[in-house]
């Protein structure tokens, strides 16, 4: 079996020799067109603010609503246009307080003009509409504002945002956004960034809640819920925490979303400060895990009431990673799930062991998976047909913020990631993004790092021996118990991979054993370290921590 394993493994590890280079970081290619999830996003605008003034109820998910957006042309327009649902009824538009017709054609609000809108022009534009909101699938999920029979919540990743409201439907034009939402007496509008007003509305029979965030804000991550909730307020963080779910749940849910607050202080001192106002999370009865709106996280009611810590602690490290650093294109959602899958590690690793040890044997099973699969879709360029794919962008994800995180040092390696964020706060990065500022901040060459473990799918064959054990002396004058000097030669067939193992020296009693790191910075590494015992064995990454195979023993 391992033979076979190997020959394939070999095989793949040549394929993926010669990496393509990246482009230098300074030539951004154009965000749009983004063929991953192709037809969504304007290239030609930038939107600057969304008001959206919303009345919902959430038992039939009928919204009656007023968009205004102010955007900036970037290029000469015949027609403005719009990522937006076809479903919706369109009552009325005005640009700059005129009213012109809109044409609705699949997915798009069209807006021609009586002579083309020049670039570098600001314009006001309302869309006055109403319906069902849609419940059509992007990426084999319904996405949209999910509708469980009692409430709605947004679900927007990676294309909902348009079943939702007219917009730029496409991570890299961020925008503030204010929702002024009345919905029935007894039901309650959860909604992104801070609560700046919450009273009767002027709608009879109606309550209003004002939600406002000044922060850009990626079109999926627009956070809104509305039902029959109750909001338990938590203490004990540097930002308010507001669960929303409702009164029957209201004890469970306490309890089971408690360790919230510590965990947040917890990511800060590695992440750094939270990054937005608030922060809590909505539930919905769909079946649905969970999903990272800014500052207010969906979860299934399942997974909530579980007190899955795994899932809390995802959707919370998304809020750093996804939230304020969005992906550039959708081929960047790796950076958003490597990192949030990690962060599931990185919480367990302490409190429970054998929860991350399962957590990252699951990795390393899936990402041998890919490389036996010869899988064609890598974590650089992911299957547009499979976008959430979890071998890949989850699993093997955050396996490779895994191996970074061993190949660079725990220390060097947050820090290199507090730098990607500062460099990127508010923003939207790339793959070589994240590359530039870890290798800005460490100093490191990282393109063979990432052209082995995230341009492609092969694992390294690896030989090892101890090549020489020699009893030495003590430092001079000292007498005491004999020293042994060992010396480890490793090397790599097939493509290289650079990354950091750990072997284990064993002694002939329980007690004599000694970890050498051993740090593949090229394909062949020697490494001689002193030990007080004479090691009888020894073993390669004894607790399985990356995926590698044996290479076949060497001729000399
Ligand atoms: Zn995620």
């Amino acid at each position: 079996m391992l033979h076979t394993l190997f020959l394939l493994i070999s095989l793949l590890a040549q394929e993926g020799s010669t990496p393509p280079q990246p482009p230098q970081a300074a030539e951004r290619p154009a965000a749009l067109p983004d063929l991953t999830v192709p037809g969504r996003g304007r290239a030609g605008m930038d939107v600057r603010h969304y008001r959206l003034e919303m009345a919902i109820d959430p038992t039939r998910r009928f919204v009656e609503a007023t968009a205004t957006l102010e955007l900036e042309l970037l290029e000469d327009q015949e027609a403005l246009e719009l990522d937006f649902h076809h479903m919706f009824e369109v009552i009325a538009t005005r640009v700059d307080g005129r009213l012109l017709e809109a044409q609705q054609v699949p997915h798009l609000l069209r807006i021609p003009g009586k002579r083309p809108f020049p670039a570098g022009r600001s314009i006001e534009l309302e869309v006055i509409y109403r319906g069902l909101f849609p419940q059509d699938e992007s990426q084999g999920d319904v996405v949209g504002m999910l509708h469980d029979g009692r409430s709605v919540v947004a679900y927007l990743e990676p294309d909902g945002a348009h079943h939702f409201f007219p917009c730029n439907d496409h991570p890299s034009d961020k925008a503030s956004y204010e929702l002024i939402i009345d919905v029935p007496e007894g039901q309650l509008a959860a909604g992104i960034g801070e609560l700046v007003e919450e009273g009767p509305s002027p709608r009879p029979g109606y309550h209003r809640a004002i939600w406002r965030t000044d922060i850009p804000t990626a079109s999926y991550l627009v956070a809104l819920g509305v039902g029959p909730w109750v909001r338990i307020e938590r203490t004990g963080a540097s930002v308010p925490i507001w669960d929303y779910c409702e009164e029957e749940d209201r004890e469970r849910i306490e309890k089971a979303l408690s360790s919230v607050p510590a965990m947040m202080t917890f990511f800060e001192a590695r992440f750094g400060p939270y990054p937005f106002e608030k922060y809590g999370h909505m539930l919905t009865r769909k079946w649905i895990g969970g999903m990272e709106d800014q500052t207010l996280s969906v979860l299934g009611r399942t997974e909530a009431l579980s007190g899955d810590q795994a899932l809390l602690a995802h959707e919370l490290a998304h809020q750093w990673f996804g939230n304020l650093v969005s992906p550039y294109q959708w081929r960047d959602l790796w950076l958003n799930e490597g990192w949030a899958t990690w962060a599931e590690l990185l919480w367990f690793e302490e409190r429970d062991p054998q929860q991350a040890a399962q957590l990252l044997e699951g990795w390393r099973r899936s990402t041998f998976r890919l490389a036996m699969r010869e899988h064609p879709h890598t974590l650089a360029a992911p299957d547009p047909a499979s976008l959430f794919d979890g071998l890949l962008v989850y699993d093997k994800g955050g396996m490779v913020i895994h191996l970074l995180d061993e190949y660079l040092g725990r220390e060097r390696f947050l820090k290199a990631a507090r730098h990607y964020l500062a460099q990127h706060a508010r923003g939207n990065a790339r793959t070589l993004d994240f590359r530039t500022a870890l290798e800005q901040s460490t100093g490191e060459d990282l393109e063979p790092f990432f052209a082995a473990w995230v341009e492609a799918n092969t694992l390294p064959a690896i030989d090892w021996e101890l090549s020489s054990i020699e009893q030495v002396d003590g430092p001079a004058g000292q007498s005491g118990p004999p020293l042994w000097k060992v010396q480890i030669s490793a090397r790599q067939e097939g493509a290289f991979h650079p990354m950091s193992l750990a072997l284990e020296l064993q002694g002939a009693s329980e007690d004599e054993r000694e970890r050498v790191p051993l740090r593949f910075v090229r394909p062949q590494i020697t490494s001689s370290v002193t030990v007080r015992f004479r090691p009888t064995g020894a073993q390669l990454d004894p607790e399985k921590r990356a995926p590698w195979v044996p290479a076949e023993p060497s001729e000399d």
